[in-house]
């Protein structure tokens, strides 16, 4: 290990100092030029080789992707496109890299060739730039609870409550199921049915009711069989879950969380949100007219700063909705027809992209399309749900204030069949000092999404999990 990094070479001020970097070549040029790049940033070093002083053997070594240490001298550059660059006095090879064979060669590949280089794909520009954001926004969404006052809390990844209805769910077991044809799940290593977790949220609302204010951050599992660019199988989701907080202080505090976030992101990672800019205005052009993108990502995350969220309930969007058409020609897909139906991503992106142009909160969902934990609103017909929609993704967030009162909350669990006896400790809650309290789960891929343009929630995850591939 050395003590210099390309990001902290590139702030230096060059006065023919010595460093050492080490680094993988991204490109060599006429014998001479390395660009040279460690993951500390966006942008490479230049090394120029004396490559009269340099053995051809050395020299033969250097291709993209060998990774080697380099001595030498912090200059300034005369070339144009950088301010300084090393002049190399010494290079040791520390991995070869056999230019034939390596499947990252110095030009542009598609998306779906690199997911299948998942392991090598982080040494492309594009994909460093997105793990780069992924780690900043992590950061600073810990960040912002903290500010806030809220305790971090991890809650079971494998869990026995089969009961929240958020989404399909994988089993946990250890029985051998090839020798069995009945499945008896008290000889299982639980003595019972286990899952991975589909949601942190019950059990965080237990935690909220001794800490106050809590959050969850962790991977979240669904056998959800829906192909799309915006599932995962295997996804991060951060749940915030608030005593004393209603619908309205659970929508006032996802906004700012939201804000705060991107406007975090903005400062942190400058440069490599400008190349992600860059790469959508330039994958853009190739596009037909009218497929391209009104707004670039940098006017995107300025709009959800800078804007008041829309707050509609489901009944104002329904009627919104029954009367629009996507464009002149088209009509939805999913026709809105009647009160009650599930908003589908169309109509989200509709009320996002072209009605408001700005995210849009809905709040106030039929009961019949939501949770049962969810708290009955006075018409008995809708529940203090809340979604939070963004352009270009739909649905980001998913929250609602929860059903304090022991007695509705039973009835709810009744009429929608669901066994009351595993719910004994969720119900205990409601028993045993209960008080009204909201929460939201944001996830976070869909939030990496947003932040870098990307169209594939595949590619904002190191290894994606999704239907029929679970490679690396
Ligand atoms: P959708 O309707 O898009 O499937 P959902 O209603 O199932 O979402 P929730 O159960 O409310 O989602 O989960 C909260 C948040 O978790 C969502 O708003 C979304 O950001 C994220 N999320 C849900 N399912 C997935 C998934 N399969 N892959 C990635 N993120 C997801
Ligand atoms: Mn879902």
């Amino acid at each position: 290990m050395n003590n210099f990094t390309v990001n902290s070479l590139l702030k230096t001020n060059p006065k023919s100092q010595k460093v050492v970097i080490e680094g993988w070549v991204k490109t060599f040029r006429a014998n001479r030029f390395i660009s040279l790049n460690d993951g500390s940033s966006y942008e490479n070093i230049q090394c120029v080789v004396d490559f009269k002083n340099t053995s051809s053997e050395t020299l033969s070594k250097i291709n993209t992707g060998t990774s080697m240490k380099i001595e030498g001298l912090l200059v300034e550059s005369k070339g144009k496109g950088q301010k300084s660059e090393i002049k190399v006095e010494k290079i040791t090879i520390l991995g070869e890299c056999d230019m034939n064979s390596y499947p990252i060669q110095p030009k542009k590949h598609s998306l779906e060739f690199l997911r299948e280089n998942a392991h090598l794909r982080v040494r492309t520009n594009t994909f460093s730039s997105v793990m780069r954001v992924r780690s900043n926004l992590s950061f600073a969404i810990h960040k912002y609870f903290k500010e806030k006052g809220f305790f971090y809390v991890n809650t079971p990844i494998i869990t026995g409550s089969d009961a929240e209805g958020a989404g399909e769910m994988f089993k946990v077991t250890t029985l051998d199921l090839n020798k069995k044809n009945e499945v008896n799940f008290n000889e299982d290593f639980f003595g019972k049915e286990t899952n991975l977790t589909v949601s942190g949220q019950l059990e965080a609302e237990s935690l909220a009711m001794g800490l106050g204010k809590v959050y969850t951050f962790g991977p979240t599992f669904r056998a959800e069989n829906s192909n799309t660019s915006r599932h995962l199988a295997e996804f991060w989701m951060i749940e915030p879950e608030m005593a004393f907080y209603d619908l309205k202080d659970n929508m006032d505090l996802a906004e700012d969380f939201i804000k705060f976030i991107i406007k975090d992101l903005i400062n942190e990672c400058k440069k490599d949100l400008d190349f992600l800019n860059q790469r959508l205005i330039d994958e853009d052009k190739t596009k037909p007219m009218n497929e391209r993108n009104e707004l670039n990502l940098l006017d995107r995350l300025n709009i959800v700063i800078k804007n008041n969220f829309k707050r509609i309930t489901y009944s104002e969007a329904f009627k919104i909705l029954k009367n629009s058409k996507p464009n002149k020609k088209k009509k939805f897909k999913f026709p809105i027809l009647e009160w009650g139906v599930d908003l589908q991503s169309e109509h989200e992106r509709f009320l996002v992209e072209k009605h408001f142009k700005k995210p849009v909160i809905i709040y106030d969902y039929p009961a019949k399309i939501k949770a049962f934990y969810m708290r009955m609103n006075e018409d008995k017909k809708t529940v203090k749900a809340m979604d939070i929609l963004f352009p270009g993704i739909g649905e980001i967030v998913g929250g609602s204030q929860r059903e304090e009162r022991l007695d509705v909350l039973k009835s709810r669990i009744k009429e929608l069949k669901i066994e009351e006896k595993e719910l004994w400790w969720y119900l205990d809650l409601r028993k045993y000092g209960t008080v009204k309290h909201s929460g939201f789960g944001l996830g976070l891929e869909r939030l990496i999404l947003f932040a870098t343009g990307m169209s594939n929630i595949r590619d904002v995850i190191p290894f994606p999990r999704t239907p029929k591939s679970a490679e690396f």
